[in-house]
């Protein structure tokens, strides 16, 4: 079981952000900005982008709409901020269960590819 199906579960204390029926948002433990929010499905079948089929397509949709909302709780809609996703050992995923960072609340220079 990962840390998120206990942040989840109640299992494990979160500083919720928003929930709703299908995902969760909740302040990073370890955060790399001024603001540092991750987004996660409820479910927990996706492991990884890749996991994800067509019959995911509203559960994500979901997730991403939502991410605007999310930003104006967070105040950081104004001034934009950025959205990352860890998808595999070189992007250094550390928690097996899909998730968005949403990265904000000062500038955060330009992401090079
Ligand atoms: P990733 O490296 O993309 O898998 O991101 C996992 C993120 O989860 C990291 O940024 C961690 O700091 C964060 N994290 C791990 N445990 C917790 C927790 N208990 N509460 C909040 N964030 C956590």
């Amino acid at each position: 079981m990962t840390v998120f199906k206990k942040i989840i579960d109640g299992e494990i204390p979160c500083n919720k952000i928003y929930e709703d029926e299908y995902i969760l948002a909740f302040h990073d433990i370890n955060p790399h900005a001024k603001v540092h929010a991750v987004v996660i499905p409820k479910p927990t079948h996706l492991k990884r982008i890749q996991d994800a089929q067509l019959k995911d397509v509203e559960l994500l949709g979901h997730l991403m709409c939502k991410i605007p909302e999310i930003a104006k709780i967070l105040g950081i809609d104004k001034d934009g901020y950025r959205i990352i996703t860890n998808n595999g050992d070189h992007a250094g995923q550390e928690v097996p269960h899909i998730h968005f960072h949403i990265l904000g609340g000062e500038p955060l220079g330009k992401l090079r590819g």
